[in-house]
């Protein structure tokens, strides 16, 4: 069948049989690439098309013949979910060339086929070098995700409608218990009171489990709603500390705000760049107020969840381009192997430092996907039994844009009061 005839010639003529073995080869490889669903494209240095396989042709439409020896950017059309063409910067295949050290993934690219329909894609492209290291060409592998796409949506509907469901019986039951609990309406001993208190505290935690999961769900797909205006960090936050302060409190916990020396400390490296100090800096960044309330107050519960004593530090920093917030504190700490998984769903780690601790596991992988929203980043940097710092990066717009941005909202919000009002700007 696949004419693996090479041990015969061995014997009799050695340049045959490497031939021979070669053709044998290619074959091989050709008979692999028809075979596999996935699409497979090879481009050289000057984005020239040289090989493109059935299964790319089946996804884009482009028959194979049509497609090789094109330029990839007739064939390959990438856009984000909006149907907004990538740019530059978006484009993989482009950021190959580059000098990228290896493969780039993406997602949550759509492909734009021959007929215009959006197909959404798992993308994989990885540089192709020669003995200097220069990127002589790439391989890109893709995958039509729709059916998966399909699925996780009907998973996250199927979550959203039944903790939507859960939500209302659980707050009845909760809201029972309360009257059941309170002097003035109802007389109950002391024993049948504690069993109450345990109950209503349960009921409160599934009333928490319930809106975490149809918030993630929400996240998930896309429909986490987001109305992103122009904020002044630093007084935003420091009204929010304010507003936090009596959790701290109630603990015995110190709580400390702090804004603006220009230390920021990078996602990646935990490298430090100095910025240049200011007097009082302003950080404006263009977030929904709150989706960040959220993120810091849930931050700052955890903070006061996993923390006995010591200090609470709400902190603002940045750069030109960076606004850092951080919330630093002195509690259990997080060990090393649980860091990579902490901004994961459920992800809770289980010791004894916090395994008496309610929660749902669900706080960290919602803020995650918020911060996300508005190009941020959040990350964590602890020792166990002294403590952790959550930060946040996002993109700090300078004092120009910021005006320019604020010139922008008030003449829509004069122009258009209710639609800017009403309209989610879904992001
Ligand atoms: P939970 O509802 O369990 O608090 P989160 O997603 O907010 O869920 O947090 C996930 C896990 O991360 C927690 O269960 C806890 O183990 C750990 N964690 C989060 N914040 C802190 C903190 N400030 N100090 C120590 N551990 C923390």
């Amino acid at each position: 069948m696949l004419g693996f005839g090479g041990k015969k010639n061995n014997a009799l003529n050695n340049t045959s049989v490497s031939a021979g073995a070669m053709r044998d080869e290619r074959q091989t490889s050709a008979i692999i690439l028809n075979a596999i669903e996935d699409g497979v494209m090879l481009i050289d240095h000057e984005g020239v098309i040289q090989l493109f396989n059935p299964g790319a042709e089946k996804i884009t439409g482009w028959p194979v013949n049509e497609a090789r020896k094109l330029d990839y950017r007739s064939v390959i059309k990438l856009t984000n979910e909006k149907g907004e063409a990538y740019t530059r910067e978006q484009n993989p295949l482009t950021m190959i060339f580059n000098n990228a050290k290896g493969a780039i993934r993406d997602n949550k690219a759509f492909l734009i086929t021959r007929n215009g329909r959006q197909v959404p894609i798992s993308l994989s492209v990885s540089p192709l070098t020669d003995e200097r290291q220069t990127t002589t060409g790439a391989v890109a592998v893709f995958r039509d995700v729709t059916q998966e796409r399909l699925e996780e949506k009907q998973r996250s509907e199927f979550i959203s409608t039944a903790s939507h469901e859960m939500r209302t019986p659980v707050a009845a039951i909760e809201g029972y218990l309360a009257l059941a609990l309170n002097d003035r309406v109802s007389t109950v001993d002391e024993r049948a009171r504690g069993y109450l208190e345990k109950a209503h505290e349960s009921t409160q935690h599934l009333g928490k489990l319930f809106q975490d999961l149809l918030t993630s769900a929400k996240a998930e797909d896309g429909r986490l709603t987001s109305h992103p205006i122009l904020i002044e960090l630093g007084s935003f936050i420091e009204q929010l500390t304010n507003d936090l302060r009596f959790a701290a409190d109630k603990k015995g916990l110190a709580l400390e705000f702090s804004v603006g020396s220009a230390d920021v400390i990078d996602a990646t490296g935990g490298k430090t760049i100095v910025g240049q100090k200011v007097i009082k800096p302003l950080y404006y960044v263009k977030v929904d107020p709150d989706r960040m309330r959220e993120v810091i107050t849930n931050l700052f519960d955890n903070a006061v969840k996993y923390t006995d004593q010591g200090k609470i530090t709400v902190g603002l920093n940045g750069d030109n381009q960076v606004a850092q917030i951080y919330i630093r504190d002195t509690g259990v700490g997080i060990p090393s192997e649980d860091i990579p998984h902490l901004f994961q769903k459920f992800y809770r780690v289980d010791n004894s430092a916090t395994r008496t601790i309610g929660g749902t596991g669900l706080g960290l992988y919602i803020c995650r996907k918020i911060v996300e929203l508005y190009q941020g980043r959040i990350w964590v940097e602890s020792t166990v039994s002294k403590g952790s710092t959550f930060f946040i990066n996002l993109p700090r717009l300078n004092n120009e844009r910021a005006e320019n941005e604020r010139r922008r909202e008030t003449a829509e919000n004069t122009l258009n009061p209710i639609t800017t009002l009403t309209n989610p700007v879904l992001q």
